[in-house]
């Protein structure tokens, strides 16, 4: 079975879609960062988010594509955090149930967030996997829809808004730089703005567990452990049955970067110090790839996605210290 793909008109009802849900974030240069590498670079700060990370795009999207008795059932995912603190949000906006699946190496701060917006959160096993398999009865007992955190095409459309909007506030954007896992940000971003502009999609993950990297090497779906990273946002694979982002991301994202533990903590320290920003590991790592020199010849006009935000400040504080 082919999925039908996703679509730059996915990308753009989309954007109509959540409108009244996400803020149009804003795009800052960054001196730091420019004076370092020669060239322009702008931060796309979706740490701004309401959640504090861009996954309420894909999670509105998707809920808003809901039938009324799809949403009366109710909503399921499995998340690293992230993603459930925006289905949590997104379903509370939207008066709907929502059940929020995660593994044990969720930090505390994003369960606790979750649950202060009122969904379900069941902590199932160690890793992704397990979780996933608390979703999968939900769906079969309980006839809760999944809301996946990367693999579908509302998803991917939802995260595709950030490219629409980066087009509006940087029209000659060349390079762009963003955090990859599952890949439903990177392929939403690269379609949207590869439908318009000729621009270099660079994807950077922790070099633990590296999913889409391995597969896409492979040029198949390659299995990883998982292991605790600062970048805990970005720990888990891209699905067993992966039916959207890996083709899409073999299609459309250029390059992928791999960036260490050390390097990911200089970018959370960076972000804190040159740029007075707050990022967690997973949202730092484009400016990590940066900081190592590990993207070869960016262009004139770069922009770097700062994920998102959600860092215990005690375990910042003390990865700067
Ligand atoms: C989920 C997440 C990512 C990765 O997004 P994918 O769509 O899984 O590639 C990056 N940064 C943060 C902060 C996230 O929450």
């Amino acid at each position: 079975m082919t999925a039908k793909p996703v679509t730059i008109e996915n990308v753009r009802q989309a954007r109509i879609s959540i409108a009244d849900f996400i803020r149009h974030t804003p795009l800052v240069k960054s001196a730091s960062l420019s004076r370092l590498t020669g060239t322009a670079v702008h931060l796309k700060l979706e740490t701004l988010q309401a959640t504090g990370a861009f996954k309420l795009r894909g999670a509105t999207n998707k809920l808003r594509s809901l039938s009324a008795e799809e949403l009366q059932r109710g909503v399921v995912c499995c998340s690293t955090g992230n993603h459930g603190r925006a289905v949590a949000m997104a379903a509370k906006q939207l008066g709907v149930s929502a059940v929020v699946c995660m593994s044990s190496l969720v930090p505390a701060i994003k369960v606790d967030a979750i649950k202060a917006l009122g969904a379900d959160v069941r902590i199932v096993g160690s890793t992704q996997d397990e979780a996933d398999v608390e979703v999968e009865r939900l769906v079969g007992e309980d006839g809760r829809v999944n809301v996946s955190p990367f693999d579908d095409p509302h998803v991917i459309a939802g995260q595709g808004t950030i490219g629409l909007e980066l087009l509006e506030d940087l029209p000659h954007i060349d390079t762009v730089i963003v955090p990859l896992s599952g890949g439903g940000l990177i392929c939403g971003i690269a379609l949207a703005l590869k439908a318009h502009v000729d621009v270099r999609v660079i994807g950077v993950s922790m070099d633990r567990g590296a999913a889409m990297y391995e597969s896409c090497r492979a040029g198949q779906l390659v299995p990883v452990a998982e292991e605790a990273s600062l970048a805990d946002s970005l720990t888990g694979g891209i699905g067993a049955d992966n039916q959207y982002t890996f083709p899409m991301a073999r299609e459309l994202v250029d390059d992928m970067i791999l960036v260490t533990e050390d390097e990911i903590a200089a970018g959370m320290k960076h972000a804190l110090r040159e740029e007075r920003m707050v990022v967690e590991g997973g949202g730092a790592v484009s400016i990590a790839a940066l900081l190592a020199g590990k993207v070869h010849s960016p262009g004139k006009h770069v922009a770097c996605v700062i994920s998102g935000n959600n860092v215990d400040i005690d375990k910042l504080l003390r990865i700067c210290a």
